[in-house]
């Protein structure tokens, strides 16, 4: 198992920004060997980016490195997409070709290039708008991990900010609800919402701006545009004429929380610095969304935050869609710093409010009169056991021998260091019992 500990100062860097510092927790002794691995690639066959932390590197080898580097960045800038764009949309419906196989908005005179690649025709003016739909989503579970919000989680979103009358959507990770926001703001007057897109997907600068999308790894708050992408966000971020700001985001679960919450922060403290009036005391208010075994981890680096009841849901997530009776439920929840009674969840979906909460519950979530608080994560009702002193799944039992509640087939093993996933200790991250519905 592999720990994050955030960006060090001087980390050497690969094609994606500045590298992370592991460290090898497997090995018996204490303090195992630290090294510099990628930040966004967990798969060494995406990026096999690896520097022990005091290992000497030669000066020839740094120079090789840096033009590596720059080898391996997009052969087009953003810039010139925007300007591919500003041709594509002049040219006759007849003759916008999408490359598939390239993920590629084609001009005429490239076509030749392509022939016998797999290509769109006809490329519609809503289908521009809707980007996440054109291109294939990056389902490498490692890197990538792309699940796309279903339709209802995305309106659902939406209506809320503009309920709660935030102006501004930072969405890192969230191409589709970008979408939906540039798409609402262009076609209906008054729709006064905008968003900015940060992610590392750089396919979406052929549909966007610079002022639109700025290719990003949340891993290590990295900008590949430099400092021009760094103030259009600072930019985004500083409120004018009060136009409130509302940070989304839904990182791929992959783990490494500790070095999403550090750029997280940084965006934070960002929008603390940009803001014209006082935020000295105020959190830019932000949405993660996450799968709810991470909640502690989550509440560790922000505390001020709460776990919604609410269940996201995704298109392309056979696992994670809306669960009717006998369906799978979507694990995936809202972590938020605002006042969990604003979170108005829908009451046709069986959401109902809890008064004594102070906050919007699922169906299946009941209230326990000795925990004083509704105790479900998981939308199933939890059933409160005596020895532990709180609520836990249904489906497990006291263990005398563990001392605590497991599943009824668990292994009684003891561990020290604390469980990944859940930060408790006994167990593995491989034996979590939050993951067992998996
Ligand atoms: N549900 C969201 C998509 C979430 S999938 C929606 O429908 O809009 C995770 C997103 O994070 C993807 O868009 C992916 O490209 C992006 N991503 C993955 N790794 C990233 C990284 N290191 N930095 C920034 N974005 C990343
Ligand atoms: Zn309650
Ligand atoms: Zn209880
Ligand atoms: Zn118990
Ligand atoms: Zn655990």
């Amino acid at each position: 198992a592999l720990l994050g500990l955030g960006p060090g100062a001087g980390a050497p860097s690969c094609p994606h920004g500045p590298a992370l510092l592991f460290v090898k927790t497997s090995q018996e002794k204490e303090g195992g060997r630290r090294f510099y691995a990628c930040s966004a690639c967990r798969d060494r066959k995406d990026c096999n980016f690896f520097q022990w932390e005091d290992e000497k590197v030669s000066e020839t080898r740094l120079a090789a490195r840096e033009e590596y580097n720059r080898n391996h960045q997009p052969s087009l800038t953003h810039r010139q997409n925007v300007e591919r764009y500003q041709n594509f949309v002049l040219l006759p419906l007849s003759k916008r070709r999408f490359c598939q196989e390239c993920q590629q908005l084609l001009l005429p005179e490239e076509w030749e290039k392509h022939l016998d690649h797999q290509f769109l025709c006809d490329i519609s003016t809503a289908q521009l708008k809707s980007p996440s739909q054109l291109l294939y989503p990056l389902e490498n579970k490692k890197t990538n991990a792309q699940y796309l919000f279903a339709d209802r989680s995305c309106q659902f979103l939406l209506k809320l900010f503009t309920d709660l009358g935030f102006r501004r959507v930072l969405s890192v990770g969230t191409p589709r609800l970008h979408e939906m926001i540039q798409s609402k703001a262009s076609q209906e007057e008054d729709f006064r919402i905008r968003s900015l897109l940060l992610d590392i997907d750089f396919r979406y600068s052929q549909f966007y701006t610079e002022d639109e999308f700025c290719h990003y790894n949340m891993f290590n708050d990295y900008f590949f545009g430099g400092e021009a992408a760094r103030e259009t966000c600072r930019k985004f971020l500083s409120e004018d004429n009060d136009e409130r700001v509302i940070m989304v985001t839904d990182p791929p679960f992959g783990g490494l929380v500790e070095a999403l919450a550090s750029s997280f922060k940084k965006l934070m403290t960002m929008w603390k610095e940009a803001g014209k009036e006082d935020h000295d005391n105020k959190e830019m208010p932000m949405f993660w969304i996450f799968p709810y075994f991470f909640e502690s981890r989550i509440l560790d680096f922000f505390p001020s935050f709460s776990m919604m009841d609410y269940q996201v849901d995704y298109d392309n997530h056979a696992l994670y869609k809306h669960g009717k009776k006998g369906r799978r439920q979507s694990p995936v929840r809202i972590f938020t710093n605002l006042t969990p009674s604003m979170i108005v969840l829908p009451v046709e979906e069986g959401y109902r409010f809890c008064t004594i909460c102070q906050r919007y519950v699922s169906s299946g979530n009941q209230h326990c009169e000795i925990c004083n608080s509704c105790t479900s994560k998981d939308g199933r009702p939890w059933k409160h056991c005596m020895l532990c002193k709180k609520c836990v799944k249904p489906s497990w039992f006291h263990c005398s021998n563990c001392n605590c509640c497991a599943l009824q087939n668990h292994i009684c093993e003891q561990t020290d260091a604390a469980c990944f996933v859940c930060g408790k200790a006994g167990h593995k991250r491989s034996a979590c019992p939050s993951l067992s519905h998996t």
